[in-house]
């Protein structure tokens, strides 16, 4: 008989998780009753907002609780339908965490459409990753032709997108990545103007250089050293869309050193800065937009994407810690089975 498994949050990481932080399980497939179905996982999405999840620390979601399922977004195939809405053998989009069955009542998936695109765009470049760069760059960024935006992590599943879509409306794009494969990428195949390597020494030199008219847009993915690179060149009236801060997420302590906080504040009053949270799922309401502009840019080969694809359910712990180290090299995402044919 075919067994289920799952991985629980078995302790809360100090600093960098470890794989016992995570515990895999084995249990029954469970049966779907009426009005539910039975999904298989087909691919997981691992995404930085885990190691929020697996922290007590308050936050804008509540955490996993220990021995729990972890979280995470999910492309699944329906193997048994006792609801109206789905057959056997669709694809769905939703929540169902870490574990390779789940039973749903249909209220959080979305049906994927497998002619359209690989459905692992799903959780990828037409899905959440791919909206936060479209809504963040969009709405809070509010490019305008001409203007320069720096974007960091960007090869990645959120950077590479909002540097693409930088390009499509007429900036100048300059990407930040970890090591010169990375680097190559983000120049050669997604477009942007300039990629460089915060690995390598002087990067406040090399980014001034790469910046002559200054930076209008900082979509901020990682904060660190980055930020402090960034912050001498900001223009007036630059905007800042804060996505997400991945350099920190392990810190233990406060990052050694004087106290930035008076003179980035008083940085944001004299350039009149926009400095903006944001949040993906704020932005329901340009999911239309969004499926309907990223599925053309796809489909036109204007935005490209690349996706870093983990073989076996097992190797999801892993995975993720490699995630927070810089390891992946595009959306990083868990194959935990195949299609049924
Ligand atoms: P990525 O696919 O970009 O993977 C994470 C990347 O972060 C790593 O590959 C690494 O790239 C980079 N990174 C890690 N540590 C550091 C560091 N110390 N300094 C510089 N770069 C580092 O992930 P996503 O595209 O999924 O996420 C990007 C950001 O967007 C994250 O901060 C995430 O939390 C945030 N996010 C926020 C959302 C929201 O709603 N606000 C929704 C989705 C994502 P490299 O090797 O190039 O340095």
């Amino acid at each position: 008989m075919e067994k289920a498994r799952r991985f629980v949050l078995a302790s809360r990481p100090v600093g960098e998780p470890k794989e016992a932080d995570l515990r895999l399980e084995d249990f029954a497939v469970p049966e779907p009753r009426a009005g539910e179905v039975l999904l298989r996982t087909l691919y997981l999405s691992l995404d930085p907002y885990m190691r929020g999840r697996m922290s007590a620390a308050k936050s804008y979601a509540a955490p996993v609780a220990i021995g729990a399922v972890m979280e995470g977004g999910t492309v699944s195939e329906v193997v048994v339908s006792n609801h109206a809405a789905f057959a056997q053998g669709d694809i769905v989009l939703g929540r169902t965490g870490w574990q390779t069955h789940a039973v749903s009542d249909g209220a959080s998936l979305r049906k994927v459409d497998p002619t359209l695109a690989p459905i692992s765009t799903a959780v990828g470049v037409l899905g959440m990753p791919g909206m936060t760069a479209y809504a963040g760059l969009l709405d809070v960024g509010k490019p305008k032709a001409g203007e320069t935006l720096v974007v960091a992590a960007a090869s990645g599943a959120v950077g590479s997108v909002v540097g693409q879509i930088a390009k499509i409306k007429g900036l100048r794009a300059v990407g930040i990545a970890g090591g010169a494969d990375k680097c190559r990428y983000v120049k050669d195949v997604l477009g942007f103007d300039e990629c460089l390597d915060h690995r390598a020494p002087d990067l406040p030199a090399r980014l001034a250089a790469a910046c002559p008219d200054g930076i209008d847009i900082y979509f901020e993915n990682v904060a660190g050293a980055v930020l402090d690179a960034v912050l001498p060149l900001l223009n007036s009236f630059a905007r800042i869309p804060i996505c997400g801060t991945i350099a920190h997420y392990n810190d233990t302590a406060p990052p050694p050193g004087p106290d930035k906080l008076p003179a980035v504040w008083r940085m944001i009053l004299t350039k009149r800065l926009r400095v903006q949270g944001l949040l993906v799922t704020d932005f329901a309401a340009l999911h239309g937009d969004f499926l309907r502009d990223m599925g053309q840019w796809v489909r036109e080969g204007r935005v490209k994407y690349r996706e870093d694809i983990v073989d076996g359910f097992e190797k999801a712990p892993r995975a993720l810690i490699g995630l927070l180290r810089g390891e992946n090299f595009g959306k990083l995402l868990v194959r935990v089975a195949e299609r049924s044919e």
